[in-house]
């Protein structure tokens, strides 16, 4: 199981609760999805089953034998469907609640990690809800899910809620090290946009993120070669439009948050932030020139040149019109 990081605070206080044993039967862990809710609730698990009295610490001992069992994924009172596409049936769903009407096997508690929960059918739902209702003693339930709304309200009232946000650049950077890859840098880290699916297509096209950070720096430096050769090249590749426009929001929004105490240049970047966000809407939503597109955000990122673009109104239809004009 890949260690967890991030969420601490959640994830603190649930480890309270199960060590205080005032941890409901029934939980509910939703976000976005690609942060860790999962492993969250497998920490959760691996705690509440571990050997150790009351309960293990945050994540199980590791060494006992409840824990041991857990981590080869023969733990024979922890159970985890998964309703996502081409998941669990209702079938599934009723043996595995039949299960947890036994007594524990290993004679403590019983967890099952109801995995997109959100997917379930009304039918499934009901066929749940009635284990919601009555809960068994020590039989726990951790439904994880990205859209709560989803759920009928009858098990949404049933459940604890516990959200869960994207996770900052400095966690992605985190996970990276663990992982033992390569960090790929702190726009990378903005990039991947808070999410692990993100970090993956991050590391997947590190080459072509690296290639767009040269460009910006050589844009703020004015070196008007690069700028235009970029712009000829990207403009004419319509298939990397989308990604070539998202990794230079990704670097301007970098260099923004690492000029905090340069404001000449922190102005320059808030410019080029906005007008690459405009690029996207323009190049994308509206079709204008894609050349056009990149040279004008290229441009908006150049130390000199900034002042003009800054004369305009950002955000307004201001810019739209002029990449219109050309
Ligand atoms: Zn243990």
């Amino acid at each position: 199981m890949e260690k967890l990081l991030g969420h601490e605070k959640q994830r603190t206080a649930l480890a309270e609760l199960a060590v205080q044993q005032r941890l409901p039967s029934s939980l509910l862990f939703a976000g976005i999805e690609g942060i860790g809710k999962r492993l969250a609730a497998q920490e959760l698990a691996a705690q509440l089953l571990c050997a150790e009295q009351p309960c293990g610490p945050q994540g199980g001992c590791g060494s006992c034998k409840s824990c041991v069992l857990l981590r080869s994924g023969n733990h024979p009172d922890f159970l985890s469907l998964s309703f996502g596409v081409d998941g669990a049936t209702v079938d599934d769903l009723r043996a595995a609640l039949d299960r947890l009407s036994l007594k524990a096997f290993m004679g403590g508690r019983k967890v099952a990690i109801l995995d997109s929960a959100d997917h379930i059918t009304a039918v499934g739902a009901n066929t749940l809800l009635k284990s919601l209702e009555e809960p068994r003693p020590e039989t726990f339930f951790i439904l994880v899910v990205s859209n709560p709304s989803r759920l009928p309200q009858t098990v949404l009232s049933r459940c604890q809620r516990w959200f869960f946000d994207r996770l900052t650049p400095e966690t992605i950077r985190s996970i990276l090290t663990a992982r033992g890859e390569p960090a790929a840098g702190d726009a990378a880290a903005i990039l991947a946009d808070g999410t692990l699916s993100g970090i993956e297509t991050v590391r997947a096209r590190a080459d072509a993120l690296s290639e767009v950070r040269s460009v910006v720096e050589a844009a703020f430096q004015g070196d008007e070669r690069i700028v235009g050769r970029a712009a000829q090249e990207w403009g004419s590749d319509k298939e990397g439009m989308r990604e070539r426009l998202a990794f230079l929001r990704a670097c301007i929004r970098q260099k923004l948050l690492q000029s905090a105490s340069d404001p000449d240049a922190a102005s320059v970047w808030a410019v080029a932030l906005q007008n690459s966000l405009d690029g996207e809407y323009m190049g994308l939503e509206r079709h204008t020139n894609p050349t056009l597109v990149i040279l004008d955000v290229l441009r908006s990122c150049n130390r000199s040149l900034a002042k003009r673009y800054q004369e305009l109104p950002v955000g307004s239809p201001a810019l739209a019109e002029r990449l219109q004009e050309r």
